[in-house]
């Protein structure tokens, strides 16, 4: 798969500019936000096919972000991957009950990363046209 705009939320430099070249070497569009405010804003401007959300974040934690996301109409196909360091019992639980659809643990493994991205897209998959 290839060809999709993902939006990517994560305050930190290093993590966002791993997840952006590994996703931009398989040929996706990978548009940053630093924080929660500036997420919510570009994903109604975009309709990305796919959202990364960092769980850690600075204004709003990434459980307020994904709720907000949800009650969002034209966001409500897309798919919301949490991306956390969180290695506690029950914070997988607390992503989907946030809205989010997946979660992937930090650090970021870079041999299987982009292919769980694929799994979560081919729900919202980009047009090959
Ligand atoms: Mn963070």
């Amino acid at each position: 798969m290839t060809g999709a705009t993902i939006l990517l939320v994560e305050d930190n430099v290093q993590n966002r500019y791993l997840a952006t070249f590994l996703l931009q070497q398989h040929g996706h569009k990978v548009v940053p936000a630093a924080d929660g405010r500036e997420a919510l804003e570009l994903a109604v401007r975009l309709q990305p096919h796919l959202i990364l959300l960092d769980i850690q974040l600075p204004v709003m934690d990434g459980y307020t972000v994904a709720r907000a996301l949800r009650v969002i109409p034209l966001l409500q196909a897309v798919p919301i991957v949490a991306v956390t360091s969180h290695a506690m019992v029950g914070d997988r639980e607390r992503c989907l009950a946030a809205g989010c659809d997946g979660y992937i643990e930090k650090p970021i493994n870079p041999e299987t990363f982009v292919a769980e991205i694929h799994r979560y897209l081919h729900s919202n998959p980009p047009s090959q046209s």
